[in-house]
């Protein structure tokens, strides 16, 4: 059941220099299905009214960006990004604030990965100036689906995609720039949970050359295995080692890990230094500034999995947990691994991990001042 529709109009704002970004008549759907979807939205399973577009032509450009129906994507059955995964995505979330604006968070950071991944995947770059402008129209329009309950937000996928028609191996002429938006419970409804963690030692994420420090979709597809194996072994989460001597630990699915050595107001944070096989999470970048004005010690160097062990062993790792976009801290309890189990702490989720979560979050939902400029104002188009 949708609202009435009005034309297609062309807005004040700009995709970017000479491009300007229309507004075409979006159904809508009515307050109470709206209102009942937001109840318990869970993650990534509805979506907004709307979403953004901006299609790109070698020669020509990026053109045609207009904010529209959310509807299946029309495309040729030869599209490249469909056999050769020239695609790349964003994650990042819009939040409600207490004076009743909305919010993105550190977006400009987003689109400076998203153009860092472009140039990986041999794709054009999205202006950073136009995917925050894409970002803030289409959370703009569909700013009634910005939840407002404890800890929800909405969260937003810009994603890249090559289009052209052709199956000749090279980087494709014709792209496509999407936004759509989808609107997210709290991670952890029922109180924060430590998860248990299987050390991939058979797949590997990334290697040192390959794209493990960009968002493209086939570093997705190439560790769904690995998680499932996880899963058969009973753990929730894959851990990813590091690809050449299978010793040093990488990642937790697609969070980045923190370890705390000792406790109370001497704690240590540990995360694993950007090699190039690692993702540089931005919720990882914020941790580390936030954990250093805490007064801790942040050090970013390799840290092997003997160490974890043995850490956990004595008791001088006291915490570790993962960070990112979608679940921003989430404990780790206990390691599954061919070579011995073990866990970390004493199975509840350690005081470090939740001052931080929610110190964080705190910030993200307005709720204590934003001293980093960190908060983007979506603003009302004019
Ligand atoms: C997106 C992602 C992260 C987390 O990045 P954030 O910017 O903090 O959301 C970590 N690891 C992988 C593999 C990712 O894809």
């Amino acid at each position: 059941m949708t609202d009435t529709l009005a034309d297609s109009r062309t807005s004040s704002r700009e995709f970017s220099e000479g491009v300007p970004l229309v507004v075409d008549a979006v159904p809508r759907r009515f307050a109470a299905e709206r209102a009942q979807l937001l109840e318990d939205p869970g993650f990534g399973r509805y979506f907004t009214d709307s979403m953004f577009v901006a299609r790109y032509r070698a020669g020509q450009g990026w053109y045609d960006a207009r904010l529209t129906a959310y509807a299946p994507l029309q495309m040729d059955p030869s599209a490249a990004a469909l056999h050769y995964a020239q695609s790349i995505f964003e994650g990042l979330k819009a939040y409600a604030q207490p004076d009743g604006t909305v919010a993105t968070f550190r977006p400009e950071s987003n689109a400076a990965r998203f153009a860092r991944g472009a140039v990986r995947l041999a794709m054009p770059t999205v202006p950073e100036e136009s995917f925050i402008a894409a970002v803030d129209a289409l959370v703009d329009t569909d700013r009634d689906w910005v939840p407002t309950g404890a800890d929800q937000t909405l969260y937003i996928r810009p994603y890249m995609l090559a289009t052209e028609p052709f199956l000749g191996v090279r980087p494709a002429h014709e792209y496509q720039f999407i936004v759509i938006a989808s609107p997210a419970g709290a991670y952890f409804p029922r109180g924060v949970h430590p998860v248990s963690v299987y050390l991939s030692e058979d797949y590997i994420r990334a290697a040192p050359g390959g794209t493990g420090d960009v968002k493209c979709a086939g570093n997705y597809a190439a560790s769904l295995l690995a998680q499932e194996q996880a899963i058969a072994a009973g753990c929730d989460q894959v851990v990813w080692l590091d690809a050449v001597e299978k010793r040093y630990v990488e990642e937790m699915g697609g969070m980045n890990l923190f370890f705390v050595l000792g406790a109370g107001d001497d704690a240590e944070l540990v995360t694993p230094e950007l090699t190039g096989t690692l993702l540089p999470g931005i919720t990882r970048d914020s941790l580390i500034t936030v954990a250093r004005e805490l007064g801790h010690t942040v050090t970013e160097r390799r840290i092997s999995v003997d160490e974890w062990r043995s850490g956990a062993a004595d008791g001088s790792i006291t915490e570790t947990f993962a960070c990112g976009t979608a679940a921003v801290i989430t404990p780790v309890g206990t390691v599954k691994a061919r070579t011995g189990d073990f866990s970390i702490g004493d199975g509840e989720p350690g005081p470090l991990t939740m001052q931080l979560r929610r110190h964080l979050l705190d910030v993200q939902h307005g709720r204590v001042p934003d001293t980093h400029g960190w908060l983007h104002r979506v603003a009302p188009a004019s």
